[in-house]
C-alpha cells in the first residue's frame, strides 16, 4: 500500500501514531484460526494499547479483554467486549474495583495472592453474589526475556506458587461466595521460545488434574499473554507451533483455552510519527532532536528497547546519529546511533513497532500534550483520539489564586 506520510503529518500534525487496523486484524483471525477445533477465547491485554477504536475493532472480530485495572474493564465494556469475554487480571486490586468487577459480571477475577481471595470474598459475600475466580500461579519458569518483563519466576511479585495456590483452590471450593473455575499463569513479555511456555502449560495442567481428582472443576485454562513479536532480527514464535503445544499439554482436559497476547495483536501494526526539529553535532556526536520525546514512548528509556528508526523519504549518505526529544532527561532518546540521512527542520522519522506499550505508556511529563493517535483501514486514515490540548491537561486543577 502506497501511504502517503507526509499527508498524514500535514494533516494531523506530529507526533503522532499510526496503527494499521488491517494488521491488527490479521494478527488476531491468524492466532484464532491456530486454535481452529478447540475451544478458545483469546482475550486481548488492553494495556499494550487502550484506544477504544483498538479494543472495539478487535471486539467485532470475537476478542475478549484481559484488564488489569476497573478503568480497563470500563474501556473494554464500552468498545463492545462482551462481559462474558473480560477478564480482570493484576497483583493489586481496591475493594471498589473487586465490586464493580462483580456488579458487571464479567467472566472472571483472576487472583495473585490468598490475601485478594479472602477480600474478593468479603466483597462477594457484601454484595450476595459468587465471584468466578481463577487464580495465577507461577510455575517458576525463567521465560529467557528481559528481567523487567519477566514475570513467571518465584522472585517476582505475581501469582502465587503451586502448593499455595492448591490450598487457595480448596479453600476456594468450600466458599459460599467463591466459584474457581479458572487457572491462569502469564510468565513474562516478549517470549520468542516456545519452551518455556511448554514447561508451564505442563506443570499447570498437572495441577488441573490435581484439582480435578478432589472435584475442583477448572474450565478456564488461561496461558496469559507475551507472545514476542520482531522489534530488530527476533525470530519468534509460529502462532500455530504455540497453539498446538498448548492442545498438546491440555488434551486430556477439556478445558476451554484461554489467552491474553498485548504485544503481539499491535505492537508491529503500529508506528510513531515525529518531526526533526533540528540537528545538533558535539564534538564526537550526532544528535538528531525530533518533536516527539520519552513521554510519548518510553520504551527505549524505560527497557533499553530497540525500535528501528528511519528518515521518510530523506536519501543521502547515513551516518550514526543518537534520535533525541526535547523532554529535560538524559534518558529521552528513541535509538542510539541510528544510521540516518542528513536530516533537516521538519523531516519525517518514523519509529517502528511503537503500538504496544506506546500510547499507553504516555505520560504528560513536562507539560508536553499526549500526541495523536490516527487509525489506517482499508486505505483510509481517520483520527481515534486527538492531540491533547493545554487546556485538557490542566483541567482538574483546582483554582490556584488566592483572593
Ligand atoms: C501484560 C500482560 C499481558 C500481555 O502481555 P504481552 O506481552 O503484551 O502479550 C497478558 N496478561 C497479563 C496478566 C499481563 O500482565
Amino acid at each position: 500500500m502506497d501511504i502517503n506520510y507526509q499527508a498524514l503529518a500535514d494533516k494531523y500534525g506530529t507526533p503522532f501514531y499510526l496503527y494499521d487496523f488491517d494488521h491488527i486484524q490479521n494478527r488476531y483471525t491468524t492466532l484464532k484460526d491456530a486454535f481452529a477445533g478447540k475451544k478458545s477465547l483469546i482475550n486481548y491485554a488492553v494495556k499494550a494499547n487502550s484506544n477504544l477504536s483498538v479494543i472495539a475493532h478487535l471486539a467485532k472480530l470475537g476478542a475478549g479483554a484481559d484488564c488489569v485495572s476497573i478503568g480497563e474493564v470500563q474501556r473494554a465494556l464500552d468498545a463492545g467486549v462482551d462481559k462474558y469475554k473480560i477478564i480482570f487480571s493484576g497483583v493489586g486490586k481496591r475493594d471498589d474495583e473487586i465490586r464493580a468487577a462483580l456488579e458487571y459480571d464479567i467472566l472472571l477475577l483472576n487472583l495473585e495472592s490468598e490475601a485478594e481471595m479472602k477480600r474478593v470474598e468479603m466483597v462477594a459475600k457484601e454484595l450476595g453474589k459468587e465471584a468466578r475466580i481463577s487464580i495465577r500461579v507461577n510455575p517458576n519458569i525463567d521465560p529467557q526475556t528481559h528481567p523487567y518483563i519477566s514475570t513467571g519466576l518465584h522472585e517476582n511479585k505475581f501469582g502465587v506458587e503451586i502448593d499455595m495456590a492448591k490450598r487457595m483452590y480448596i479453600y476456594a471450593n468450600k466458599s459460599e461466595y467463591l466459584n474457581p473455575v479458572g487457572i491462569h499463569f502469564h510468565i513474562g513479555s516478549q517470549l520468542t521460545n516456545l519452551e518455556p511456555i511448554r514447561e508451564s502449560c505442563g506443570i499447570v495442567a498437572d495441577l488441573v488434574r490435581s484439582l480435578r481428582a478432589i472435584k475442583i472443576d477448572i474450565k478456564f485454562f488461561d496461558v496469559g499473554g507475551g507472545i514476542g513479536v520482531v522489534y530488530d532480527d527476533e525470530v519468534t514464535i509460529d502462532a500455530t507451533a504455540y497453539t498446538q503445544i498448548i492442545a498438546n499439554e491440555t488434551k486430556d482436559l477439556d478445558v476451554t483455552l484461554l489467552c491474553e497476547p498485548g504485544r503481539y495483536m499491535v505492537a508491529n501494526a503500529g508506528a510513531f510519527f515525529t518531526r526533526v526539529l533540528y540537528e545538533k553535532n558535539n564534538e564526537s556526536k550526532r544528535f538528531v532532536i525530533v518533536d516527539g520525546g520519552m513521554n510519548d514512548l518510553i520504551r527505549p528509556s524505560l527497557y533499553d528497547a530497540y525500535h528501528r528508526i528511519e528518515a521518510v523519504m530523506v536519501e543521502g549518505e547515513k551516518t550514526p546519529a543518537d534520535v533525541v526529544g526535547p523532554v529535560c532527561e538524559s534518558g529521552d532518546f528513541f535509538g542510539k546511533n541510528v544510521p540516518l540521512p542528513p536530516l533537516q527542520h521538519n523531516d519525517l522519522v518514523v519509529v517502528h513497532s511503537a503500538g504496544a506499550y506506546g500510547f499507553s505508556m504516555a505520560s504528560n511529563y513536562n507539560t508536553r500534550a499526549k500526541s495523536a493517535e490516527v487509525a489506517l483501514q482499508d486505505g483510509k486514515d481517520r483520527l481515534i483520539r486527538a492531540r491533547e490540548t493545554y487546556e485538557d491537561q490542566i483541567r482538574l486543577e483546582l483554582p490556584y489564586l488566592q483572593k
